[in-house]
């Protein structure tokens, strides 16, 4: 009685969620994210990435796999007890002892803040060569652990795994199943990262249409980057109807990695009239949060990478930089504040221009003149290379060097340290 009462309240409460229009921002940097080769986080250390991005504005946090191993599991503990805001979810597999063991390392958390994720293969390979089970054996499995984790959780989820190579009509059969059991969110996930944006939204729009249940679950997507096309896959997930986006930090994880949270959070916040949606995550900590995961996994995101990469504010080129100098916009498709991050950079190399060269020079404060901002650009472009060839400007290349490209800053160090040791 008290539970099907419950089971009301709980449905009541997820439809008006689901009516908001908000995009929820799922995170799972530090369980599959971590799961990038080499990436080791130690528990305080995913208390740290825990804490940033539930400062961030994270809806709710993936937080490990208990049954994967001990440190796994006390870095879900440590989580459990000392993170506060967004909903702690720890990883299991639909048996017991993984739900039991979920169920314990978030001991302490509140009810409406605690969930489980089961997750079982679903697509043929994954049922044949994986579990070696049948179709019905499957759901039935799925079934019997979401009713037993109800032993201790108000929020389930259930994920697929390997639901984009699934029959859509078993996948079909495996949510309904799984909602009716008490399952209030249900993921797609997309674990190799095949699909193709067109794919994903049209997948997304089948299962509301063929998920009888569907209005009494929130539907979370989970895409992988093999394509390159994860954040175009969840977006357009989020344009067919989708609840929730899950992602990593800088996008790492298997492969080619998960979606990056910034990016899909960057392309809401700035197309907010296309998505019709906001999201609660602040892109002002986009900046910091990026650079903390990459300082404690040890993965530094390549220069060129979407919305956080090194080279996103900063340009070598003359006709930019010239533009950036008259105004910010001219190159940029949004401000570095937008997301927290410092200043443009204007790279003074070979193929800079007169207006940076003037630029950096008369933030020195030293005397400058027409003809030492030709000297300099001279030497920028390598008309002679060597920077004991310009005794006139020497003061002032010292002075350039933080600005300069990486090769040009290095000729200089080791001009210079060749003049210390002579
Ligand atoms: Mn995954």
């Amino acid at each position: 009685m008290f539970s099907a009462i419950n089971r009301k309240v709980k449905r009541f409460v997820l439809r008006q969620q689901k009516k908001k229009p908000l995009v929820l921002i799922s995170d799972t940097t530090l369980r599959d994210g971590a799961q990038m080769p080499g990436v080791r986080l130690r528990p305080a250390q995913k208390v740290t990435i825990a804490q940033a991005l539930a400062d961030a504005g994270i809806h709710s946090i993936d937080c490990g796999f208990p049954a994967a191993g001990s440190e796994e599991l006390e870095g879900v503990r440590q989580i459990a007890r000392q993170v506060k805001g967004p909903t702690l979810s720890a990883l299991a597999r639909t048996v017991i002892a993984d739900i039991d063991l979920a169920a314990e390392a978030l001991t302490g958390v509140s009810p409406l803040k605690r969930a489980v994720t089961l997750f079982i293969g679903t697509s043929p390979l994954h049922r044949a060569h994986k579990h070696e089970m049948g179709k019905s054996q499957i759901i039935e499995t799925a079934c019997r652990a979401i009713e037993y984790a109800q032993k201790y959780f108000e929020i389930i989820s259930f994920g697929p795994e390997d639901a984009s190579r699934t029959e859509p009509d078993f996948l079909f059969e495996v949510y309904e199943n799984a909602i009716q059991a008490g399952a209030l969110s249900i993921g797609f996930t997309d674990t190799v990262g095949i699909l193709t944006p067109a794919k994903a939204g049209d997948m997304v729009r089948r299962i509301q249409d063929n998920v009888a249940s569907m209005d009494d679950a929130m539907l979370a997507v989970h895409f992988h980057n093999d394509l390159g096309l994860a954040t175009a896959n969840s977006l357009a997930c989020v344009q067919a109807g989708a609840n929730v986006v899950q992602g990593t930090v800088n996008g790492i994880g298997e492969r080619a990695g998960n979606v990056p949270i910034e990016e899909v959070v960057m392309a809401l916040v700035l197309h907010e009239d296309e998505f019709k949606k906001k999201v609660t995550v602040n892109p002002r900590a986009l900046a910091s949060l990026c650079a903390l995961v990459a300082k404690l996994t040890r993965f530094e995101p390549a220069v060129n990478k979407a919305v956080i990469g090194r080279n996103i504010f900063r340009t070598e080129a003359g006709i930019h930089q010239d533009g950036i100098l008259a105004h910010p916009d001219t190159y940029m498709p949004f401000p570095p504040e937008t997301i927290g991050a410092g200043p443009v950079e204007l790279v003074l190399g070979a193929q800079s221009g007169r207006s940076a060269v003037r630029h950096h020079l008369a933030a020195t404060g030293l005397d400058v003149n027409e003809e030492h901002v030709e000297l300099v650009l001279n030497y920028l472009k390598g008309r002679p290379h060597n920077p004991a060839d310009y005794p006139e400007i020497h003061e002032f290349l010292e002075r350039l060097q933080p600005f300069m490209a990486e090769d040009l800053g290095e000729a200089l160090a080791a001009e210079r340290a060749q003049r210390e040791a002579g």
